[in-house]
Protein backbone atom coordinates (compact mmCIF):
# COMPACT_ATOMS: atom_id res chain seq x y z
CA UNK A 1 0.00 0.00 0.00
CA UNK A 2 2.98 2.49 0.76
CA UNK A 3 4.30 1.67 -2.89
CA UNK A 4 0.49 3.22 -4.09
CA UNK A 5 1.37 5.83 -6.51
CA UNK A 6 -2.18 7.38 -5.71
CA UNK A 7 -1.73 7.20 -1.94
CA UNK A 8 1.56 9.24 -2.50
CA UNK A 9 -0.54 11.62 -3.96
CA UNK A 10 -3.05 11.88 -1.23
CA UNK A 11 -0.26 12.62 1.09
CA UNK A 12 1.41 14.90 -0.83
CA UNK A 13 4.28 12.81 -1.57
CA UNK A 14 3.66 13.51 -5.47
CA UNK A 15 2.16 16.80 -6.95
CA UNK A 16 -0.93 16.62 -8.42
CA UNK A 17 -3.03 19.48 -9.49
CA UNK A 18 -6.24 19.18 -7.26
CA UNK A 19 -10.02 20.09 -8.35
CA UNK A 20 -11.67 19.13 -5.50
CA UNK A 21 -10.70 18.04 -2.03
CA UNK A 22 -12.98 16.49 1.49
CA UNK A 23 -12.10 14.64 4.04
CA UNK A 24 -12.70 11.43 2.20
CA UNK A 25 -12.27 12.24 -1.59
CA UNK A 26 -9.34 14.05 -3.95
CA UNK A 27 -9.73 15.19 -7.42
CA UNK A 28 -7.26 16.11 -9.43
CA UNK A 29 -6.11 16.23 -13.35
CA UNK A 30 -4.84 12.84 -15.26
CA UNK A 31 -1.43 13.10 -16.04
CA UNK A 32 -2.33 12.08 -19.62
CA UNK A 33 -5.22 13.22 -20.23
CA UNK A 34 -7.20 11.79 -23.08
CA UNK A 35 -9.96 14.83 -23.36
CA UNK A 36 -9.76 18.63 -22.93
CA UNK A 37 -10.77 17.77 -19.34
CA UNK A 38 -9.49 14.71 -17.82
CA UNK A 39 -9.51 14.89 -13.55
CA UNK A 40 -9.49 11.80 -11.62
CA UNK A 41 -11.33 11.10 -8.22
CA UNK A 42 -10.46 8.80 -5.65
CA UNK A 43 -11.08 8.07 -2.04
CA UNK A 44 -8.09 9.15 -0.05
CA UNK A 45 -8.64 5.76 2.02
CA UNK A 46 -6.44 2.95 -0.22
CA UNK A 47 -9.12 0.69 -1.96
CA UNK A 48 -8.07 -1.57 -4.82
CA UNK A 49 -11.38 -1.26 -6.71
CA UNK A 50 -15.41 -1.28 -6.75
CA UNK A 51 -15.06 -4.76 -5.69
CA UNK A 52 -13.07 -3.94 -2.68
CA UNK A 53 -15.84 -1.77 -1.23
CA UNK A 54 -17.58 -2.68 1.82
CA UNK A 55 -21.61 -1.99 2.07
CA UNK A 56 -22.63 1.18 3.89
CA UNK A 57 -19.64 2.66 5.66
CA UNK A 58 -17.68 3.00 2.19
CA UNK A 59 -20.29 3.65 0.28
CA UNK A 60 -20.86 7.16 1.68
CA UNK A 61 -18.19 8.27 0.00
CA UNK A 62 -19.66 7.74 -3.53
CA UNK A 63 -22.41 9.87 -2.27
CA UNK A 64 -19.78 12.62 -2.01
CA UNK A 65 -18.19 11.65 -5.28
CA UNK A 66 -20.91 12.20 -7.12
CA UNK A 67 -21.39 15.75 -5.39
CA UNK A 68 -17.93 16.68 -6.41
CA UNK A 69 -18.63 15.33 -10.29
CA UNK A 70 -22.10 18.09 -10.45
CA UNK A 71 -19.63 20.76 -9.10
CA UNK A 72 -16.41 19.81 -11.24
CA UNK A 73 -18.63 19.51 -14.43
CA UNK A 74 -21.33 22.58 -13.41
CA UNK A 75 -17.77 24.91 -12.73
CA UNK A 76 -16.01 23.59 -16.69
CA UNK A 77 -19.15 24.07 -18.08
CA UNK A 78 -19.19 20.38 -19.50
CA UNK A 79 -22.69 20.04 -17.87
CA UNK A 80 -25.21 20.30 -20.35
CA UNK A 81 -22.96 19.11 -23.14
CA UNK A 82 -22.09 15.98 -20.95
CA UNK A 83 -19.29 14.17 -19.97
CA UNK A 84 -18.04 10.59 -19.48
CA UNK A 85 -17.55 8.88 -15.93
CA UNK A 86 -15.47 5.27 -16.14
CA UNK A 87 -14.21 3.16 -13.24
CA UNK A 88 -11.85 0.64 -15.27
CA UNK A 89 -11.53 -3.07 -13.49
CA UNK A 90 -9.13 -5.36 -13.23
CA UNK A 91 -6.91 -6.22 -16.32
CA UNK A 92 -9.86 -7.07 -18.86
CA UNK A 93 -11.19 -2.95 -17.34
CA UNK A 94 -7.93 -1.88 -18.41
CA UNK A 95 -7.03 -0.56 -14.48
CA UNK A 96 -3.25 0.46 -14.36
CA UNK A 97 -3.12 1.99 -10.85
CA UNK A 98 -4.57 -0.16 -8.44
CA UNK A 99 -6.25 2.49 -6.05
CA UNK A 100 -10.12 2.98 -6.83
CA UNK A 101 -10.32 5.74 -9.23
CA UNK A 102 -13.09 7.16 -11.58
CA UNK A 103 -12.11 9.20 -15.13
CA UNK A 104 -14.01 12.35 -15.11
CA UNK A 105 -13.71 13.00 -19.44
CA UNK A 106 -15.56 15.85 -20.69
CA UNK A 107 -14.70 18.95 -23.21
CA UNK A 108 -14.78 16.95 -26.65
CA UNK A 109 -17.49 14.09 -28.37
CA UNK A 110 -16.93 10.84 -26.96
CA UNK A 111 -16.79 7.66 -29.37
CA UNK A 112 -18.80 4.38 -28.65
CA UNK A 113 -17.84 1.59 -27.89
CA UNK A 114 -14.64 2.04 -26.14
CA UNK A 115 -11.23 0.50 -26.89
P1 LIG B 1 -6.25 3.45 -15.19
O1 LIG B 1 -5.42 3.07 -16.39
O2 LIG B 1 -5.80 2.67 -13.97
O3 LIG B 1 -7.71 3.41 -15.39
O4 LIG B 1 -5.93 4.98 -14.91
C1 LIG B 1 -4.77 5.43 -14.30
C2 LIG B 1 -4.60 6.88 -14.71
O5 LIG B 1 -3.67 7.47 -13.85
C3 LIG B 1 -4.08 7.05 -16.14
O6 LIG B 1 -5.02 7.80 -16.90
C4 LIG B 1 -2.78 7.80 -15.95
O7 LIG B 1 -2.55 8.77 -16.95
C5 LIG B 1 -2.94 8.42 -14.57
N1 LIG B 1 -1.69 8.63 -13.87
C6 LIG B 1 -0.66 7.76 -13.75
N2 LIG B 1 0.32 8.29 -12.99
C7 LIG B 1 -0.10 9.53 -12.63
C8 LIG B 1 0.48 10.57 -11.82
O8 LIG B 1 1.60 10.45 -11.30
N3 LIG B 1 -0.24 11.70 -11.68
C9 LIG B 1 -1.48 11.87 -12.24
N4 LIG B 1 -2.10 13.02 -12.03
N5 LIG B 1 -2.07 10.90 -12.99
C10 LIG B 1 -1.38 9.75 -13.18
ZN1 LIG C 1 -3.56 3.66 -2.72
Amino acid sequence: MNACLFCKIVKKEIPAKVVFESDDILAFYDVNPQAPVHILLIPKRHRENLLALQKNEDHLFLDEMVTAVKQIVRDRNIDVKGFRLVANTGPDGGQTVSHLHFHLLGGRSMTWPPG
